[in-house]
């Protein structure tokens, strides 16, 4: 593999817009659009907890900027550009890179972002990747989650869990005839560009589980969600696999799906801004005890054994 320099040069510098200067200086240099709030989110993608050695670096690559665009989409920002940092095994071979900078162009003209700047080197053994990208929201208009007021709907975007199974299907322990729950493992859909301010009290993409970042919500706004399990939309494919993976899909996966929080009698015009994407309303937020509580459609109390993805 060449030198740093031919590196960056060859797969780096065509993926770069007029801020990162041909990525021959030391910085990028940035013109705000006027009046805007500009917004920073950054996320790591790191081999063998992120992603599975020997992904394709291509889906590695847009997930990597999906993520970053899920958490852009949970404030209510427009995407601009963004810096990424890789550190690479001195083993990588070339066409690793040349496929991971096509997955970058083609979400680069998907949600009209380009790359402002970055770093790379070297690592001892794991791909280390990061992205940082930089949004715009009109000032007063970023959605927040401490906004959630007592009576408010809880709704959810698209479908729940198949992230979740998609994984499960990956390392062979439930079938995917289709291929679905894989490809929404990989491939994630940030819900960017819904019109949201002025709508919702308040927002989070699911990226550690529906019922962790639910709490997150909760416990900002000082309240209890309260949610109806049966409610939780799930794809046809999660579905078909019946009533067991419901724990599953409440409290693990990556679905990059929203949480949205909204005074009653919103929605048609939710299902207005949200056009073709499903929103289902799954609960309601209110005083209790804890930052989530799940029931069945008797009533009756959901015991889940854990809540979602912890790190560490
Ligand atoms: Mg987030």
């Amino acid at each position: 593999m060449g030198d740093e320099f031919s590196r960056i040069a060859r797969y780096l510098a065509p993926l770069a817009g007029p801020e990162g200067l041909g990525l021959t200086d030391d910085a990028a240099l940035f013109t705000p659009p006027a009046g805007a709030q500009l917004v920073f989110t950054a996320d790591q993608m790191l081999e063998g907890i992120h992603f599975i050695p020997g992904d394709p670096p291509a889906l590695i690559a847009r997930k990597l900027l999906r993520r970053n665009l899920s958490d852009l989409a949970a404030m209510g920002a427009s995407p601009l550009g963004y810096l990424l940092t890789t550190a690479l095994p001195p083993g990588i071979d070339e066409s690793w890179l040349a496929a991971f900078a096509e997955g970058l162009a083609q979400d680069q003209t998907e949600f009209g972002i380009k790359l402002f700047g970055g770093d790379s080197s070297s690592s001892r053994t794991d791909i280390s990747l990061s992205a940082t990208l930089i949004g715009h929201v009109a000032p007063g208009e970023a959605l927040r989650r401490n906004g959630a007021k007592t009576g408010d709907d809880i709704w959810v975007t698209g479908t729940i869990g198949d992230a979740a199974l998609g994984l499960r299907a990956r390392q062979g322990t439930l079938p995917d005839p289709s291929g679905y729950l894989i490809n929404r493992s990989l491939l994630p859909s940030p819900r960017i560009g819904l019109k949201l301010a002025g709508i919702v009290h308040a927002a989070i993409d699911i990226s550690d589980g529906l019922i962790q970042d639910l709490g997150h919500i909760s416990r900002a706004s000082n309240l209890t969600a309260h949610i109806q399990a049966d409610l939780v939309p799930a794809s046809q494919d999660a579905a078909m696999l019946g009533a067991k993976y419901l724990e599953a899909r409440l409290t693990e996966g990556d679905d990059y799906e929203l949480i949205l929080v909204a005074p009653p009698g919103n929605a048609d015009r939710l299902a207005a801004v949200c056009g073709s994407l499903p929103v289902t309303r799954i609960g309601t937020m209110s005083e209790g005890e804890g930052p989530v509580v799940t029931r069945d459609r008797s009533g009756r109390l959901v015991n889940l054994k854990h809540f979602g993805w912890q790190h560490f």
